[in-house]
This record gives structure tokens, C-alpha cells and sequence, in this order.
């Protein structure tokens, strides 16, 4: 590690202004259009439109291999990078719908912090909720937009009461919204005490705002009329006596969210949440290993893969490793420990992602996104660094939701069906169960997409036809005790319900949470466990 006098000045002004995160929410809530427009303060994109949303097409085809060539093209945007006030900003996307996979929860584990979106009409729904689970695992900091406000939807503070009741996470406004649908006025800054005046599809420019340091002027009056400048003295008064001031450790801790209102789709609202995300957003930090903590000004260079994405090109059987790097400078042509398979390898052509396009890179740094070109030799969780051996943690296997059994049409291909569900499960597309008894593949999944993209890759990548049928499973734990004898007696009594997965970790899987709670409660010094490090 480095003394702190041979500290590299470049690095460590590198790291200050890197900033890495993700946008979570359900689908719909506008996370493309807030994409879009980051990307435009942001100068990455010139005009509205250049991000696509991809579930339009995706849903007219059932067909998996356009669907991958449509993904091979729309790429670009699952890492994107733009700069703003001086900030290196990287911004991962969280793919939703059907395409909501283990990648999805994965992602969040090589950020930094969260900007949460939330429908205004809808408070908190079912994908935001499971998304915030994983920030939890990490206590990501996470920065709420609430959304929509041109539209009607609930009052500020019933949302603050589902924010607060579905992700026990405390709000903080930093702005307060006048009225709502056809009465929005706009916001009022509750930190700069400033008002923003909305006018459909018009974007406040930096000195458009009305300073209003009392509530009490008169002016507010004839900007917003009588009746709601009195709704917002009244509410202001109310909210500054009722919620506790923003407070940087307990949000840095994941346990209060400093709450935005506005409108995506209108530019509203959105350059007031990206001027305090860059100031509030913590630079990349201290990463655990299983051995030590890694700080990111170390100079020996070191990072973790965290995604696999095939069929970049559809005209190469080309793969890419997603990596975060954690500690010192990446030079393009560097070489690196792959410390799994105990390999030097040479990264000579890392690329980063642009909005619209890749780029070979030269250097990068602590908080970035790197892609490096695979065949095969990377897993995800793989851990490369110049120096001693690492394994960074938190970038686990998450308990599959969905199940299927894999029906093999050709019996003679049983080997090269073993070889592909392997490498697919390496790469994070699926996970696979051999039951304890029986001989059968079972199949897990986070979103049920995987199971057609499965089976579409194995018949083009390693030349086997199979399907699959459904089975009665929705819940798998992997299982650990440290007493040996009851471990023995779990297994001998639940041999039916056990599987080893394709690491070999003992799982138990079964078919409702209710099942599960039922033997959970039998088997007490038995440990269940919802996610698990690669090995
Ligand atoms: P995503 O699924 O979260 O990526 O959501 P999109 O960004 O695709 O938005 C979903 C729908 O909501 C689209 O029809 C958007 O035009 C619309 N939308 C996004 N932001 C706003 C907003 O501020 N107001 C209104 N009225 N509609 C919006």
C-alpha cells in the first residue's frame, strides 16, 4: 500500500471527480428520458431522441437473436460516460422488463451511489423495491427524483410515507413542488431558496431562477397566484418543522434520501438534482477483499468484472467483461494478473463506452468502466490486479426467481450441453442445479428472458438443441452450517429439495417462501443464504 507521501497527485485528482452510478426505478417511471437528458446537460448527446428506449422494438419480437443484434447495436448505453462541471461521470444502466436479469442486480454492485426514480402517480412499485434491496446489501447512497409532476399523482408527503414505509429509507426534500398536473408551477429550492418557474418544454437556464429568500414576499404571489403561494408557505412551514435537515453521514450510510421533484420529459427539475448529485455523490472508495481493504489511490492497479455481455457483434463471436477498476491507472496495453487461472494477460484493447459509441482507451481510473474482450477465460467476479493476488467482494450470485428444467432433444449431446450451461453460468446468464438425486439440469433465473436466450445461445454457440418445461420451484437458498453432523442430517432428510449448484455450493430450492419459512424454522442452526460470492 502507499505511504502517504508517494501518493500520485494525477491519480488522486482523477478519483475526486470520478462519479459512478446507476438509476433505479420500475419500468415506465422515465428512466430513459432522464437518461436522455443527463446525457444532454451533459454534452455526450446533442439531441433528444439519441437514447432509444429498446422495449418497443424488443417486445414486437419474440425472436432472440435480433433481439441480441438489437442489443449488440444499443450497447453503448449499458456503460455511459459524460462529463459535467468538471466531473468524469459513469452512469451504468439497469436493464428493466423482461430483460431484467441478474446483470440488473449485479450492476449495482460496482457503483458508488443511486438515483432513484419514482412515478409520481405510482410511489414506489415492485422493481424499485427489489433494486433498493440490493443497494441495501452495500448501503449505496441513493438520490430520489420524483417524477412526472406535469401529470397528477399522489401528494408529496403520501409519497414520502410509501417511500418511507416500502424502503425504510427517511426522505429529506431539497426542493418542494407547486401544485401538481395542469396547477404545477413549478419547484421551490428549499436549500437555495430559490424558485424555478415551469413552462412545458422549456429548460430553466442557470440564472432563470427567482431568488425568494421569504416566503412571506409578495412577489411569490404574482409568479405562482395567491392560493397556492399560500399552499407553499404552508407547506414549507410545515415540512422545515416536521423532517430532520439532509444530513451527509446517515445519507452517505444509505439510511436518508435527499428527495428532487420534476418533470423528466420537460427538463424540469432534473438540472437542480445533477448540480447537487455531483457534489453529494461519493468519489470511488474503499472496496473489500478477502484479504484487506483496497483504497482507490493505491498505485498498483486492480478491479473486479461484474458483467458478461455476448454477442457484442453479431459478426464475431465476440464477448465482453465489464470492469470496474477499484485502485490505480489503467494504461491500455498494461498487463494484469488474471489471479483465478493464474495467467498474466495484456489488455491491449480496453474500450469505454461512449453514449453512442466505444472507444479504444488509453488510460483510466478508479470509478471507471472498462470493457475488455474475452474468449471464455473470464468469470464473473474475476478480480485482475499488478500486484498481490485479490478477490474483491459483493459482487455475488443472486437466488434465482424462475425455474426450469432442461430437456435435452439429442441424447448424444449431453456433454455439450454440460459445457455450455457451465460457461452460461460462468458468465452470469443463468444458474445451473444438479439435484443430489436424479440427473436432471435445472435452470434459475432472475427474469424469465434468460431461459429463451439460454437456449438460443446454446444452439448457437455450442451446437445443442434443447428446450425446457416448467417446474414447481420459486425459491432457492444456498445452505451452510457450521455444525458437520446437523449439515449431514439437513441433507439426509431434505435430499429431494437439495441441488449443488455449478460452483458446487449446496442449495436448497423449493416451491414458496412459505415452504421455506417452514423448514427454516425447523432447522434453526441451518443457514439459508439469498445470495453467495463466486468461489
Ligand atoms: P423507462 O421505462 O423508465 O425508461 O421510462 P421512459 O423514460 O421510457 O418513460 C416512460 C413514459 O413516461 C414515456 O412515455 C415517457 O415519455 C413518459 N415520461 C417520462 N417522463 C415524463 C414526465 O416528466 N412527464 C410525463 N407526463 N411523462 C413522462
Amino acid at each position: 500500500m502507499n505511504s502517504n507521501n508517494n501518493i500520485d497527485k494525477n491519480l488522486l485528482n482523477q478519483i475526486n471527480k470520478r462519479r459512478t452510478f446507476a438509476i433505479i426505478s420500475h419500468p415506465d417511471a422515465g428512466k430513459t428520458t432522464l437518461t436522455e437528458k443527463l446525457l444532454l446537460f451533459g454534452g455526450a448527446i446533442q439531441q433528444a431522441g439519441a437514447v432509444k428506449s429498446r422495449k418497443v422494438a424488443k417486445a414486437a419480437t419474440s425472436d432472440f437473436m435480433s433481439i441480441e443484434q438489437e442489443r449488440g447495436i444499443s450497447v453503448s448505453s449499458s456503460v455511459m460516460k459524460f462529463t459535467y462541471q468538471g466531473y468524469e461521470i459513469n452512469l451504468l444502466d439497469t436493464p428493466g422488463h423482461k430483460d431484467f436479469s441478474e446483470d440488473t442486480y449485479r450492476v449495482l454492485t460496482a457503483v458508488d451511489c443511486a438515483v432513484m426514480i419514482i412515478d409520481n402517480a405510482k410511489g414506489v412499485e415492485p422493481q424499485t423495491q427489489k433494486l433498493m434491496e440490493v443497494c441495501r446489501m452495500r448501503n449505496t447512497p441513493i438520490i430520489t427524483f420524483i417524477n412526472k409532476l406535469d401529470r397528477e399523482g399522489m401528494e408529496p408527503l403520501d409519497l414520502f410515507e410509501d417511500i418511507e414505509d416500502k424502503l425504510q429509507i427517511e426522505c429529506v426534500p431539497l426542493t418542494w413542488p407547486i401544485g401538481m398536473g395542469k396547477r404545477f408551477k413549478g419547484v421551490y429550492n428549499l436549500e437555495k431558496k430559490e424558485l424555478g418557474i415551469f413552462s412545458p418544454g422549456y429548460t430553466p437556464k442557470n440564472n432563470d431562477g427567482v431568488i425568494i429568500d421569504d416566503l412571506s414576499d409578495c412577489r411569490l404571489d404574482e409568479l405562482i397566484s395567491e392560493s397556492q403561494a399560500e399552499q407553499l408557505r404552508e407547506s414549507v412551514e410545515l415540512i422545515c418543522g416536521a423532517s430532520d435537515p439532509f444530513d451527509m453521514g446517515l445519507y452517505l450510510n444509505g439510511t436518508q434520501t435527499p428527495v428532487f421533484f420534476g418533470s423528466a420529459i420537460n427538463n424540469f427539475g432534473v438540472k437542480e438534482m445533477l448540480d447537487t448529485f455531483v457534489k453529494i455523490a461519493p468519489q470511488p472508495g474503499v472496496r473489500s477483499t478477502a484479504t484487506r481493504d483496497v483504497e482507490p489511490h493505491e498505485n498498483a492497479f486492480s478491479g473486479f468484472t461484474f458483467k458478461i455481455q455476448a454477442n457484442m457483434d453479431p459478426e464475431h463471436r465476440d464477448r465482453i467483461a465489464f470492469f470496474r477498476i477499484c485502485s490505480g491507472k489503467f494504461t491500455k496495453g498494461m498487463k494484469v494478473k488474471h489471479h483465478r487461472i493464474g495467467k498474466e494477460i495484456k489488455i491491449s484493447n480496453a474500450t469505454i463506452f461512449m453514449a453512442q459509441e466505444r472507444n479504444n482507451i488509453e488510460e483510466a481510473y478508479p470509478g471507471d468502466i472498462i470493457g475488455i474482450h474475452n474468449h471464455g477465460t473470464i468469470k464473473i467476479g474475476d478480480t485482475f490486479t499488478t500486484k498481490e493476488p485479490l478477490k474483491f467482494l459483493g459482487i455475488p450470485n443472486f437466488a434465482p426467481e424462475h425455474f426450469r428444467r432442461v430437456i435435452l432433444k439429442d441424447p448424444m449431446k449431453a456433454k455439450a450441453l454440460q459445457k455450455g450451461l457451465t460457461q452460461l453460468s460462468e458468465e452470469g446468464t443463468i444458474q445451473v442445479f444438479r439435484p443430489l438425486l436424479g440427473n436432471m439440469h435445472i435452470i434459475g433465473a432472475v427474469g424469465v428472458l434468460q431461459f429463451d436466450v439460454t437456449m438460443a445461445r446454446l444452439k448457437a454457440e455450442y451446437n445443442v438443441n434443447a428446450g425446457y418445461e416448467t417446474i414447481d420451484l420459486s425459491v432457492a437458498r444456498w445452505v451452510t452450517c457450521e455444525d458437520e453432523t446437523i449439515l449431514k442430517d439437513f441433507k439426509r432428510k431434505n435430499e429431494s429439495s437439495l441441488t449443488m449448484d455449478s460452483e458446487d455450493w449446496l442449495t436448497f430450492l423449493t416451491t414458496s417462501e412459505y415452504q421455506l419459512g417452514f423448514v427454516m424454522e425447523e432447522w434453526p442452526q441451518i443457514q439459508f443464504h439469498k445470495t453467495r460470492e463466486h468461489n
